[in-house]
Parts: C-alpha cells; structure tokens; sequence
C-alpha cells in the first residue's frame, strides 16, 4: 500500500557506523542515539540496541521509549528521558528512563518521591540554556544553578549524573567552541562545589558533531546525542553532508491518482487555501500537474525532495499533493509511483502518521 516509508536498515546501520566512528573515536564522546525522528521504529530501535558503540538511547516521549527499555537494559544500554518530564508522566519516566534531562525543582523532588517508592536510583542530567532559550535553567543564574545541583544531589534515589545544553532548536543558535566551553566551565564548578565527579557533559545534538572534525569540542564534553546525524546524515549546525552516512536510508513514495494538463495560475478571485493561508503562485504556463495521494496530514510538503530532478513539487492540500511533471523525461501515468527523500520535517510526520506504511528494508 502507498503512500510508504521504505526504512533501509543496513543503511541505516552503515550511517550508525559513520557517526560513531567522529563521535567516539575521534571525538573520545560517550554515543547517545536520539529514536524520535522515526517515532522509535522498532526494527531501528533493535538495530540501534544492537550495534555495539551506541551507550544510550533517548528519545523526548517515554511512549517512545516504553517500547524498548527492556530489551535496551538487557542489552546494557541505558535509556534517557529528553524532553523535561510532566508530572503526570513522573512514575512511568522512573519505570522506563534511567536518566532524565530536567531543570524544575518541583519536578525534580517529584522524581526522587517516586524513585523512592519504587526502589529505584534515577540519574538527573542538568539543564542549562546557553542561549538558545529552549529548556534549561539560564546560564547566567548562577546561583539557581548551584542551587538545583545541590538539590538533584541531596535528594534520596537521584544521582546528579551530570549537565546538558541543547542548541540550535528554536533560537538556532550554532555549538561554537566558546558557548560549549561555558558548559565545560559550568560542570567544573558543580564538581568543584559538590566534590563530586559529573559523569556526563553533554554537549547538543547533530548541530554539534561538526565541532569535533575541526578539533574544537571542548575536551570536557564527553557526550552527544544524535538523531538526524544519524538518520539522515546531516550536520545541522550548517547543513553539511557527514562523511561515512547517506540520505537516503528512508524512501518515502506515493502514488498518482490524477494527471491532466492545466493552467499554472487558478481561476477567479484569490482567497485563502485550505490552511488559511494567502497563496503565491508562479506563472508557468499550461504545465502537466500530478496529483498524488499524501498530503500535509502525512507529511511536510516543504521537507520532501523528489528523486527524479526534473519534477516539482507545487503544494499541497490535507490529503493531495500537486507536483509539475511537465519537465520529466519519464511519461508518467496514472498510477505509477513516485519518490523522495525527506528532511527532518519529512521524516517526523511520514513517520507518526498512520496513514503511511512502514516498510522494513
Ligand atoms: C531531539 C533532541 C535531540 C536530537 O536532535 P537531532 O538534531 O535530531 O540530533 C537531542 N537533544 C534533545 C534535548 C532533543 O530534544
């Protein structure tokens, strides 16, 4: 059945290679392999708990990570909790995470509640915002940071196992060396201050893994946590491809359900689209339009490049997608398949959504 997400394993296996070989061997940085582009698909998960360089696997919904926890722990793996836990998901975050990110001392009491009740150790990863202003506690706070280290560590049943920041997300802000080196600055002082020694200092996500082929990743940070790096083999801080990977491990194809000749232009007066939205159109004459069967509810129009170069993709509506096939060599038909590789947005929503089939290279 179309529309399908074709997921090459062994490509994707070979990407894993790719990325551990910078992220651990030249690098010297602990492997944490982030499950939430592919909505933690589990022949990738098994794969992934499979290879032998991966440390952790992460993913922002413990949904997610419910499904593999047990066969990651027996594997050796430990499984971490990303997104900033909500109350109501406390007990499960503790059954299921062995690590989770935080920065909320309400929270964090929270956890060592229930970590005490179910007779468990949980390891609590600081967040520190340097700037990008997603989650974390502010860098330049100093005390409230002091003050939640100090917390995390004298709480019963959590372990302060160490710092974090996340970059490039929604201030799009670039891992340099000197913003991670206030990171590397930060987890010293709490080692200092505590007498303890903080066992991670992660240093962001795909945006990254380019700091360490140009030798300037602080060498105090020890950890990255990598999802598009390693699904899509992208270096997110500048878009770069990352030797040793490829783009096109996942195959999204749908089918043609209408081909006719038509105006570039639509007729009458202008309104919104079926988004609300006041649309531009570019004069291209009579131009021969595809329709295939997938839509925004599947995918991201805006994060899908066809694999045949000559076809544009015009937009699209809920259920339809309009592309120009007016250049293509191939004599497209009713019918007939085509494909793209996707992007970041391309791969979350084609795979959360039930409407494409996964398919299992
Ligand atoms: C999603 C996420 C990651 C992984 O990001 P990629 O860009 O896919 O590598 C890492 N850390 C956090 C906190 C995340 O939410």
């Amino acid at each position: 059945m179309y529309p399908r997400l074709n997921i090459d394993i062994e490509k994707l296996r070979s990407n894993l290679d790719g990325v551990a070989k910078i992220t651990k061997e030249q690098g010297g940085c602990s492997l944490m392999i982030v499950t939430k582009g592919l909505c933690a698909e589990p022949a990738m998960t098994d794969m992934v708990i499979g290879h032998p360089a991966v440390d952790f696997l992460a993913d922002s919904r413990i949904k997610n990570i419910r499904t593999y926890a047990g066969k990651a722990r027996s594997a050796g793996k430990q499984t971490l909790l990303l997104r900033l836990p909500m109350e109501c998901e406390i007990q499960e975050v503790i059954q299921y995470a062995d690590i989770s990110f935080n920065s909320e001392p309400e929270t964090i009491k929270l956890l060592s509640q229930e970590a005490t009740k179910q007779g468990r150790t949980h390891k609590v990863v600081l967040m520190i915002d340097l700037g990008d202003l997603r989650e974390g506690i502010f860098f330049k706070n100093e005390e409230d940071i002091y003050n939640t280290a100090e917390l995390i560590h004298g709480l019963d049943n959590l372990e302060l196992y160490g710092i974090a920041v996340n970059l490039t997300c929604y201030g799009a802000i670039i891992p340099k060396n000197d913003n991670l080196s206030q990171l590397a600055q930060w987890a010293e002082n709490i080692e200092q201050k505590l007498g303890i020694t903080l066992q991670m200092v992660s240093g962001g996500n795909s945006s990254s893994i380019y700091l360490i082929g140009k030798g300037e990743l602080p060498e105090k940070i020890n950890n990255l946590r990598l999802g598009e790096a390693f699904l899509l083999g992208n270096d997110t801080a500048y878009g770069s491809k990352l030797p040793g990977t490829t783009d096109d491990a996942l195959i999204l194809e749908a089918q043609i359900v209408e081909l006719k000749e038509k105006p570039s232009l639509p007729i009458g007066e202008v309104g919104v689209d079926a988004f609300g939205q006041k649309p531009y159109y570019e004069d291209r004459g009579i131009i021969k339009r595809a329709i295939i069967a997938i839509g925004q509810q599947d995918t991201d129009p805006g994060s899908m490049e066809p694999l045949d170069e000559q076809m544009d993709i015009l937009g699209a509506s809920s259920d339809h997608m309009i592309l120009d096939v007016s250049k293509c060599t191939k004599a497209y038909k009713v019918g007939d398949v085509v494909s793209f590789k996707v992007g970041y947005g391309g791969m979350l929503k084609t795979a959360t959504s039930p409407y494409v089939e996964k398919v299992i290279k």
